[in-house]
């Protein structure tokens, strides 16, 4: 086996909690939080900016090429990570449900995952990172020494999902979320490449009747428990 990276993943579908969870575990461990899906949002939107034909692959290498993507620590422990696309702050545009689609659609593309894989790869490199996705666990660190995959319900997602919006000041109809999830959950795991799948070495929370404090803990704990 090759050397474990001193990198913990946490994967799983979206609205089981692991922004959250994630954050919360780095800021413990003092570890650099990296939101990955932060990044396929960046691609999708930088896509949908350029109009870039997605089945275009030299339109895709070309937008690829000129884009710097960089990710800066939230201001504060409730918000997420400041996403700048070529020095623009694009941190609140990113965050909405169509974007969610659109970062969906751009992550089936080998092209768009074979950049970010290398981006975040780079980044973990150094060692001492949470990094939270799809497949964190399976493809981009298959060497992280801790890995988690956590899962909720769907109702239970899509009604995590409606509060934050809410949050936000945004209108929800939750069924309709539900349907988004549904649908977002099944593109993701039935796409040909890095599907979202648990890595056979991760371990399962389902966080469905647990608090992210709670989760955050028995992580904390599992991950003191095994060589720190
Ligand atoms: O986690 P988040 O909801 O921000 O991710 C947006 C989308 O980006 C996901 O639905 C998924 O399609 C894609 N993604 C991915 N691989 C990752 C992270 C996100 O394919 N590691």
């Amino acid at each position: 086996m090759s050397d474990a990276l001193r990198v913990v993943t946490i994967d799983g579908p979206s609205g089981g909690g692991k922004s959250t969870v994630s954050r919360g575990v780095a800021a413990k461990l003092g570890f650099t939080y990296l939101d990955t899906g932060a990044m396929y949002r960046a691609v999708g939107y930088a896509c949908k900016q350029n109009n870039t034909h997605l089945d275009h692959p030299a339109a895709l290498s070309d937008l690829l090429r000129d884009l710097r993507i960089e990710l800066r620590p939230a201001v504060n422990a409730e918000s997420d990570v400041q996403v700048f696309l070529n020095g623009v702050d694009i941190s609140a545009t990113i965050r909405t449900t169509e974007m969610g689609m659109q970062a969906s659609r751009v992550s089936a593309l080998p092209e768009v995952r074979r950049y970010l894989t290398r981006l975040q790869q780079q980044i973990g490199a150094v060692g001492e990172v949470v990094a939270e996705g799809r497949d964190t666990g399976t493809v981009v660190f298959p060497d992280a020494l801790w890995k988690f995959y956590l899962d909720a319900s769907p109702e239970i997602r899509a009604g995590r999902r409606a509060a934050q919006l809410r949050d936000r000041g945004e209108q929800v109809d939750e069924q309709e979320l539900l349907k988004q999830i549904i649908q977002r959950d099944q593109d993701d795991s039935q796409r040909a490449i890095a599907p979202l799948k648990k890595a056979d070495d991760a371990i399962f929370i389902d966080s469905s009747s647990l608090s992210a404090q709670e989760v955050i803990n028995t992580m904390v704990k599992i991950i003191a428990e095994k060589a720190m």
